[in-house]
């Protein structure tokens, strides 16, 4: 049994490990070391754990530990890259789910979790805290559910919007609140469970008017959350280092979601209210046109034209990721730099279908961070670029973006590539990406569409070049 002081030194170490492990996710570089830390400082911080003296019985938890470490080692081997975002907003879900079950046992006795006071009743300051972990846990919970479901594609990726949802969403919040504030003066069951399902419901209510095009900022921002609710259960559990670490994963998921806001250039509020990205639907809901004629070529064409160019930036997109092309266009990106051709990869904030996803496929496929580059660093550079190869992408490169007020994506920073002198195409027909948008870039002069699987047309080019 470790001394109380022993503890909290202990709960310092792996606070320090786990900002040591945000620090270093921020670059792909460090990423791998960042995990470590990670893993390590909540190795520490469960066996710390495991050790005081509420913890009494061990038999529970090793179940726990088996069954949730099965389901999860198990889902971790299965689940594809591109199903990672469904898998974290089920995880946020979950989150939420223990923060409330928490907050009940809490409530439902006081003493086992060492907040009672004299009469077995419940301090003001505790009541506030499981106001506040059980509401933030069951908004999370039902949020990520429904998030979960959109991207899974089990539920439509279309926003729901009625007239009156935001007085509604106003109402339920304000009686939550009512609730919420009856039970700290109370603590009577009542008020409790009036507050618990008004939050479930309005988790779902919060989500069902987001679009598909939003879905990246609302995983992140349900990140946010499911850090806040863990932290208001430290509080409840008197645990410093669940606060620490809650409250570290609620503000990194808070700036996330404003790095890709800025990336979007949404507003956040814009975002929370809802109603962008009505078209979209995970898997493109509306078709191009298909009477507008596009220049299809093979993949000796696409070969000839970037082996005899100077400069080339390729953009990889969602595409790159169903097809797991990552590793052979690694090969043919190595057969270009050895035939002397300048590559580049150009990274827009919110290619792909989670924040870095393009990173992390290209460094998975070992692809040098020296050639990786992000939106903002490299959109000057189109114009004196001779191929831009765009694998896989859509969303990112669409020009209405820039050009067409009335497009749902307008205002949303996008890659340039139409300015560089000759732009290649790959992907499997002209339909549309997560936006449900068709994509004038398609039909321009310059470009040429090479109509393939992203990994079958990079293994086709390579044997070419
Ligand atoms: P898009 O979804 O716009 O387009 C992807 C394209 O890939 C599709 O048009 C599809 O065309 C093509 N494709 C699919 N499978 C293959 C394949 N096997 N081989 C070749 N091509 C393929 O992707 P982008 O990366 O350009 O844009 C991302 C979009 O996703 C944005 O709208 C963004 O807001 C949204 N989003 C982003 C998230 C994030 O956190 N980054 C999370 C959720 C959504 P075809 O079927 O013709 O092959």
């Amino acid at each position: 049994m470790l001394s109380a002081n022993m503890v909290a030194l202990a709960y310092l170490a792996a606070s320090i490990l786990i900002i040591m492990a945000l620090k270093g996710l921020s670059s792909p570089e460090s990423a791998r070391r960042g995990n470590t830390f990670g893993m390590l400082g909540m190795g520490i911080a469960a066996l710390v754990t495991l050790q005081l003296d509420a913890v009494q019985n061990y038999a529970w938890i090793v179940v726990a530990v088996a069954v949730g470490g099965i389901i999860g080692g198990v889902a971790a081997r299965k689940v594809p890259m591109t199903h990672m975002p469904q898998t974290v907003a089920f995880m946020h879900s979950l989150v939420g789910l223990a923060a409330v079950l928490i907050a009940v046992s809490a409530l439902y006795d006081p003493q086992a979790y060492g907040i009672a006071d004299a009469d077995g009743g419940l301090h003001l300051a505790s009541r506030i805290e499981l106001f506040l972990g059980t509401f933030i846990g069951a908004i999370t919970f039902t949020a990520s559910l429904i998030a979960f479901g959109k991207l899974q594609a089990l539920l439509s990726g279309r926003p729901l919007v009625f007239s009156g949802q935001h007085w509604l969403n106003l109402i339920l919040g304000t009686a939550m609140i009512v609730a919420g504030i009856l039970f700290c003066i109370t603590q009577a069951w009542l008020p409790f469970l009036v507050m618990l399902a008004i939050a479930l419901v309005l988790g779902v209510l919060l989500i069902v008017p987001i679009g598909g095009a939003d879905m990246p900022v609302i995983v992140s921002m349900l990140n946010s959350y499911s850090g806040w609710a863990a932290a208001g259960i430290g509080f409840t559990l008197g645990n410093n280092m669940l606060i620490i670490a809650g409250a570290l994963v609620g503000s990194s998921g808070a700036i996330l979601s404003y790095i890709m806001c800025k990336a979007m250039n949404r507003s956040l509020i814009n975002v929370l209210l809802g109603g962008f990205g009505g078209e979209a639907a995970s898997g493109g809901a509306a078709q191009a046109t298909g009477d507008r004629p596009v220049k299809a070529g093979a993949a000796e064409d696409a070969a000839f034209l970037i082996k005899n160019s100077r400069s080339v930036v390729i953009v990889p997109g969602y595409g790159l990721a169903v097809a797991r092309a990552q590793h052979a266009l690694k090969e043919m990106v190595d057969a270009l730099l050895a035939q002397g051709v300048d590559v580049k990869f150009a990274i827009h904030p919110v290619a792909g279908r989670m924040p870095g996803h393009m990173n992390v496929l290209l460094a998975e496929a070992d692809v040098p961070y020296d050639i990786v580059h992000e939106m903002d660093e490299i959109n000057s550079e189109f114009s004196d670029t001779d191929v831009a190869l765009v694998i896989g992408a859509n969303d990112v490169t669409n020009p209405a973006a820039k050009s067409d007020p009335a497009s749902p994506i307008y205002g949303m920073p996008i890659l340039d590539v139409g300015k560089a002198e000759h732009v290649i195409v790959i992907k499997r027909s002209l339909a549309p990406g997560y936006a449900g948008l068709d994509n004038d870039l398609f039909y321009m002069d310059k470009t040429m569409m090479l109509f393939d699987d992203a990994k079958k047309a990079c293994e086709a080019i390579l044997q070419a070049l």
